[in-house]
């Protein structure tokens, strides 16, 4: 077996489940459980200034060319989604996958469905991790953990390999949004960085949604439903009204690729009070604004109709598309792209539905796209990840780092 599955399968058996409710930093501190393999296992390597810091874990693995070439990032999240249960995960290998479904818990009938999830077909002859079905298999982001301690291994056992400074970046935290918070840039020392912490072979992300997120509130009022003509307001009935005035077919469920969405993911509602929850989002900055104006001039409707207090909007900005701090930086994508295609992988470049802490490291003075990690189906029972895959992420960090001194 060869040693990145080996790390990878071990890091899976650390329960590092990441929790939204504290405000502790890690959420959970069983995520330190892995930052403490994580950091032997740096020192045991022979890297330099390894530390560890609100549960980010730092480290790095000295230049070793006299050539002036720039200092690579290398980042993945050591913590698992709360969706879904990460503890005593038992991995399955189901070596040849000959097609077909795979039954990952006989007693409780999972299935790994291949109508379900036809992207399993193109994995047939070859090896697969799944879950057993009870647990989540942590190949978010714990494939990216393992392909990046394992290039460090195998630049270490071959100082042949002439690279430059690469600064190592283990952070808790990412699934609850709070992976970015407390990364410390400026000690990290990185010119540019790159997450590992994508999807199947070959993903390669630079832009990501412009998100905000908005909450609407809406004042009724209540009397007898006997005697209430002319008195009574819903609340509920004006959020129905507010609805009403919003594009109804840019929901997540209408839109894909480029298309944004207004999303209603909450709403609670009485007479006298209903409130909804939205997310915005949009590639573009102008778009977003455009969606916060829509919103805004829906609740200004409905205020000339019922009163200035009928309605309360409240707009926030959450994160931004990289795209912007990537493109001065183009170069650092064109890398990523040859080195996936020198190890014969076929580049798919994505926008990401989504937001990742690169995009907030982007705005924080570091440049971070997404390489993949080799996963499908993260956050839940489903979740499987071929072992070539684990392989390719760390050729593919190898040709990165590789190729950077020529830079
Ligand atoms: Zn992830």
């Amino acid at each position: 077996m060869s040693n990145v599955i080996e790390r990878f399968l071990k890091y899976i058996q650390i329960d590092t489940q990441s929790d939204e409710t504290p405000t502790s930093v890690p959420s959970t501190s069983k995520q330190l459980n892995l930052a403490h393999v994580l950091i032997e296992e740096l020192q045991s390597l022979g890297l330099e200034e390894v530390k560890c810091n609100k549960g980010y874990v730092y480290a790095v693995l000295p230049a070793n060319t006299p050539n002036v070439v720039p200092a690579i990032g290398f980042i993945a999240h050591m913590d698992t989604s709360p969706d879904m249960s990460g503890f005593a995960v038992k991995p399955q290998l189901i070596e040849n996958y000959p097609g077909g479904d795979i039954i990952l818990n006989a007693e409780k009938n999972f299935i790994l469905s291949a109508d379900a999830f036809p992207e399993l077909q193109q994995y047939v002859g070859k090896t697969i991790i799944t879950t057993d079905g009870t647990t989540l298999l942590g190949a978010d982001d714990k494939a990216g953990v393992a392909e990046i301690m394992t290039a460090l291994e195998y630049l270490v056992q071959h100082p042949e390999v002439e690279h430059g400074k690469l600064c190592i970046g283990f952070t808790p935290d990412e699934e609850i949004g709070r992976g970015a918070d407390h990364f410390d840039v400026k000690g990290f020392g990185a010119d540019f960085a790159y997450t590992v912490d994508g999807g199947p072979v070959g993903e390669l992300e630079f832009e990501n949604f412009n998100a905000a997120k908005a909450v609407v509130q809406f004042y009724g009022r209540n009397v007898h439903p006997g005697s209430a003509k002319g008195k009574m307001i819903n609340s509920i009935l004006l959020a129905h009204e507010f609805l009403s005035l919003l594009p109804s077919h840019e929901t997540p469920a209408d839109t894909e690729g480029y298309e944004g969405f207004y999303h209603l993911h909450r709403s609670q509602g009485e007479i006298e009070n209903t409130i909804l929850h939205f997310i915005l989002r949009d590639f573009k900055n102008e778009g977003l604004e455009n969606r916060k104006n829509t919103m805004r001039n829906a609740a200004k409707m409905l205020q000339k109709k019922y009163g200035q207090d009928s309605v309360k909007i409240e707009i926030t900005d959450q994160y931004q598309n990289m795209r912007e701090k990537i493109e001065p930086v183009m170069q650092i994508v064109d890398i990523a792209k040859q080195a996936m295609e020198a190890v014969g992988v076929k580049p798919k470049i994505n926008p990401i539905r989504g937001g990742t802490d690169g995009a907030r490291l982007s705005y924080m003075g570091l440049p971070t796209p997404n390489l993949f990690t080799g996963g499908h189906n993260f956050h839940g029972r489903y979740e499987f990840i071929p072992t070539f895959a684990l392989e390719k992420g760390v050729e593919v960090i190898l040709k990165i780092i590789e190729k950077s001194i020529m830079m």
